[in-house]
């Protein structure tokens, strides 16, 4: 091997080889650049480090982009995935998000396989411990590791994780890792500081794996994976292909009286309580010990039992994530319905990690201290494989464009959910671990899981690398609009309207069909099968799941030209001064987490308060609506005052 081959130059180096680094450095390999991806342990390449599933809600909406994008998560886990269920199918379809178990092991091994199998891309076990940076012209140059090895590239993309000086705390048993079973990366937060980035702490924490055979089964109830699984990735969902992994059961279960007594009457053992944790956890996330502190009058908490694989016994105990010590998570697991005898194989843990606050970024997650330097995933300050896996594709697509000298990819607010999550932490930065909501997109109507191909092939069109999937694309949505166009020339006819009426559904004879779509709760089978009326149009070549989509896209067609008049709205808005004396309190619908925020930074005008982490559009337009009623009132007292004074206000009534 020449030098050359072994330490580079590089076009680019990525350092870690979780779900960050696997689309980073996948995406600029196959763009036809070397790459050299290094990585504590290569057997831990995308490594689950918690729960073993992709997607869920909003999380589910990223991976689609992802794959839309022509990133690799949707497709890796539909090769794992062995629990298959579309979340949130009561609400309406924009809110649908897919979500899979994956089997954990296949899953890494099924990623590996990928990066080993690029023609351009090196994989190789190191632990990077410095930044090589031209300081003269502030650009980087390469990376140094633990074992003194100098690698050569000049665009770097950190994808460090958990990793940086790692702290798991378990307990009072304090010690050093990435996560638990892996060492931490202990010097390159250092190296940071010295090249000026402001480095800051934050924590996650993870629940205890059982094994499945000491549960009682007779006492859990069994959730049952969807009957047809729909995949992640458009390539399986336009070849209709079925997914290769058995679907297996999850269970459910609670916790008990007894849970809840445990856990108080050992609160300060916990690292979290008892003062060891200083850094801020995903609130979202609560562990067990928040959760019976913080809704102290709820009697019991829902227990989710997920199988880490197919040939494994590990299970994951998704709802009771804990630093509490490992005699008080055996009692806690005991006390379980269903758990009364389960054992523990390994237990649940806190860790601190360093990261970099990603106001620190470019909106294309270049740093703005060092030129070519680009940070993805957890470093940022996000939790979440999605939302690592997306930050890591756009740090590689960003890669691809500035070699290619073309303008940075930034993804709009209004054109994708990973353009809201770069953009919430470039502008507002994290206070805590962010992971995506759907209330964090104010055009979220239209960001729906099902069209992300439509919203996003163009841009691995326009770099080569859309699998031969955009042509597909274009004809699918071509022939979508053909079916739309019949929809609205049918008219509802007495056929229609026997149909309808098994829903209780009543409309006029005669109205285009396109009006049935737009009525609220008609159910999906009805609407699969007012397909079958539509005139001088068959349409028997699609899938329900198409039918499906279509009767969304009609349904949601006025409410999408609503919101994007709503969000011009607020941004004319934007200079609009918010009272001195304004009562957040007294705001209804405001989230918990806006109001408090919102009371703490007293923001002087709409602006700022829409840069306020945790503060959401949806806020904004309450605190937008409650500004302009206030305002219009006062109007009217001021005018009622004067029409008083004038003697005029009687007759005014
Ligand atoms: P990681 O997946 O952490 O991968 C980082 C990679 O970088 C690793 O392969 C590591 O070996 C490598 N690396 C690090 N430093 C170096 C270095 N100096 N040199 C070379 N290689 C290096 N997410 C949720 O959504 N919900 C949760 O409840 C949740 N809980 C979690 C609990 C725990 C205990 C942990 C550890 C993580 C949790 N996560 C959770 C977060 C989730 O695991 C991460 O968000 C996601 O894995 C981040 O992806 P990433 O690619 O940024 O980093």
């Amino acid at each position: 091997m020449s030098k050359i081959d072994r330490e580079g130059p590089f076009d680019c180096i990525v350092v870690g080889g979780g779900h960050a680094g696997v689309e980073a450095s996948s995406i600029v390999s196959r763009a036809g650049y070397s790459v050299l991806l290094l990585s504590l342990n290569l057997d831990e390449i995308a490594q689950m480090s918690c729960n073993p599933a992709i997607g869920g809600i909003a999380k589910g909406h990223i991976v689609r982009e992802i794959d839309a994008l022509g990133g690799l998560m949707g497709q890796i886990i539909d090769h794992t995935g062995i629990h298959y269920k579309m979340l949130n199918l009561s609400k309406g379809s924009a809110m649908w998000s897919p979500r899979a178990q994956a089997d954990k092991y296949q899953y890494k091994q099924y990623a590996k396989n990928i990066l080993e199998n690029s023609p351009n891309l090196q994989l190789r076990q190191d632990s990077v411990c410095d930044l090589i940076v031209d300081s003269k012209q502030n650009k980087i140059t390469g990376v140094v590791t633990d074992r003194g090895n100098k690698y050569y590239a000049s665009h770097v993309i950190l994808t460090t994780g958990t990793f940086l000086k790692g702290k798991i705390h378990i307990g009072d048993h304090t010690f050093s890792g990435g996560r638990i079973g892996a060492q931490s990366a202990e010097r390159l937060s250092g190296s940071l500081e010295k090249f000026g980035f402001e480095v800051s702490r934050l924590k996650t924490g993870t629940p205890p794996r059982i094994h499945a055979a000491t549960m009682n089964l007779n006492k859990l109830e069994a959730q049952e994976p969807d009957k047809v699984p729909q995949p992640f990735s458009f390539a399986f969902e336009y070849d209709h292909a079925a997914l290769p992994q058995k679907q297996i059961p999850c269970y459910i279960t609670y916790t008990t009286a007894k849970t809840k007594e445990i856990v108080e009457k050992n609160l300060l053992r916990s690292a979290l309580y008892g003062g060891k944790i200083k850094s801020v956890g995903p609130r979202y996330c609560p562990s067990i010990e928040d959760k019976i502190v913080r809704f102290a009058d709820k009697e019991r908490h829902q227990i989710f039992l997920e199988p880490e694989g197919l040939d494994t016994n590990e299970v994951y105990v998704n709802g009771i994530s804990t630093s509490l010590p490992e005699d008080v998570q055996w009692e806690i697991v005991n006390s379980i319905i269903g758990l009364e005898d389960a054992q523990i194989m390994r237990p649940g843990y806190a860790i601190e990690y360093d990261f970099c606050p990603p106001t620190q970024l470019h909106p294309w997650l270049e740093t703005k201290k060092v030129e070519g330097l680009f940070f993805a995933g957890q470093i940022n300050g996000t939790t979440g494989y999605e939302e690592a896996g997306a930050q890591g594709l756009m740090a590689g697509y960003n890669v691809i464009h500035k070699i290619r000298k073309m303008d940075p990819l930034v993804l709009g607010r209004d054109e994708a959910y990973i353009g809201v999550l770069i953009d919430d932490l470039v502008t507002k930065g994290v206070e805590e671990p962010y992971r995506m909501f759907t209330s964090r997109a104010e055009y979220r109507l239209f960001l729906r899981q099902d069209n992300a191909d439509f919203r996003l092939m163009k841009y691995p069109h326009n770099v080569g690398l859309d699998r031969g999937l955009y042509a597909r694309m274009q004809s699918r949505y071509e022939c979508y609009n053909a079916v739309k166009i019949a929809i609205e020339k049918t008219k509802i006819s007495e056929e229609i309207l026997v149909l309808l009426g098994k829903a209780n559904i009543d409309i006029q004879k005669g109205l285009p069909l396109s009006h049935v779509f737009k009525r609220p709760q008609v159910p999906s089978e009805i609407s699969i099968a007012l397909f079958d009326y539509i005139t001088n149009f068959d349409s028997s070549f699609l899938s329900e799941m198409e039918k499906i989509k279509l009767s969304m896209d009609i349904k949601y067609e006025g409410y999408v030209i609503r919101e994007m008049v709503k969000t011009k709205r607020r941004m004319e808005a934007v200079e609009k001064i918010i009272p001195e004396d304004i009562d957040y309190d007294a705001i209804n619908g405001l989230k918990t987490e806006a109001r408090e925020k919102l009371k703490r930074v007293r923001p002087v005008n709409l602006g700022q308060a829409a840069r306020i982490s945790g503060v959401d559009p949806s806020d904004i337009d309450i605190v937008l609506l409650n500004i302009s009623k206030a305002a219009k009132q006062n109007k009217d007292v001021s005018r009622k005052n004067v029409l008083s004074q004038s003697g005029k206000v009687k007759n005014e009534q």
